[in-house]
């Protein structure tokens, strides 16, 4: 897990995420070469390739993503590709990674699955947006990991207890069966857990399922004060983005309201969680009274 650092509207490298489900033939030939497109470019980040499509977040100078984006729009398979964009810097990301995986999105699941065909509808925000404030009866259900949105998420929406993707088939037995006649949307990041969340519910039996398109990163670029509270969550090292002033997270020793994620100062630990300013004093950055007596190594230690 990532270090805390908040994210700064005015820092100077733009921050890609975006994916695409479209058939790559030849997925090892390709990120050989992606790869060494984008350290040509000097572009930071992570980016799966697989037969299915593209997943990835990477970022660097507005010129260098600029450049990326336009490449990729010159091949028919990308061409309508959606691109959401944050800021970050030099130090979002460590690396530049391109990797083969069989899944964009792990899940094995013992069945194929095909968001182009399968998926949920896409919504745009303006219909989320329309479904809260006409009151519409509908389910809004958060298919992240409930870390994430134990900092932010959209107002009433149902909260998985979750840690990981791969848990999700479970989940929906146990937490979502009772949904299965209403009106459901579904949201995450950038909107490609969805692709595949939304068939499963379907093979499931859910009879109306749409999902967020372009995930929470779209909707509060558009609406950063409508029914979205708190904090996004994010896989890179700025931990998260403030998107308006609610803050939904608490620390974990003193309960004050804060959204800043840590780990744990003892290395063997490493358990994720939020801390406010004073109990990282006072705890030295531990989550116990034995860990705050082991602290980092000094060449493993944060800035702060
Ligand atoms: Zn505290
Ligand atoms: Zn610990």
């Amino acid at each position: 897990m990532p270090e805390g650092h908040r994210a700064n509207e005015n820092e100077a490298w733009k921050i890609l995420l975006y994916y695409q489900y479209v058939e790559i033939e030849n997925p090892e030939e390709f990120t050989y070469h992606h790869l060494r497109f984008c350290k040509q470019l000097g572009l930071k980040g992570r980016i799966l390739i697989s037969k299915l499509g593209i997943n990835g977040t990477v970022g660097g100078p507005d010129e260098a993503c600029d450049a990326y984006i336009e490449a990729m729009r010159q091949d028919p398979r990308f061409a309508d590709m959606q691109f959401k964009t944050s800021r970050g810097s030099d130090k979002t990301f460590k690396k530049m990674f391109v990797r083969t995986r069989s899944e964009l999105v792990t899940m094995q699941y013992h069945e194929p699955m095909d968001p182009n065909t399968e998926g949920g509808k896409h919504i745009e925000p303006e219909e989320l947006k329309n479904l809260y404030d006409q009151d519409e009866d509908f389910v809004i259900i958060d298919m992240r990991n409930k870390y994430e949105a134990d900092i932010g998420k959209f107002k009433n929406a149902i909260v998985l207890d979750m840690e990981n993707w791969k848990e999700l088939p479970e989940i929906v037995e146990k937490e979502l069966m009772k949904y299965k006649d209403k009106k459901v949307v579904t949201y995450c990041t950038g909107g490609i857990r969805c692709e595949t969340g939304t068939v499963l519910l379907k093979k499931k039996g859910f009879k109306d399922v749409s999902q967020l398109h372009g995930g929470i990163h779209q909707y509060v670029q558009k609406f950063p004060e409508d029914h979205w509270e708190g904090e996004l969550y994010v896989f890179d090292e700025r931990v998260s983005l403030k998107i308006n002033d609610k803050v939904l997270g608490h620390c974990f020793h003193c309960e004050t309201s804060c959204s800043y994620y840590i780990n744990c100062t003892n290395v063997e630990c490493n358990k994720m969680m939020i801390m406010c300013p004073a109990c990282r004093d006072e705890w030295n950055d531990g989550c116990s009274k034995e860990c705050s007596a082991k602290p980092r190594p000094k060449e493993l230690a944060r800035d702060r």
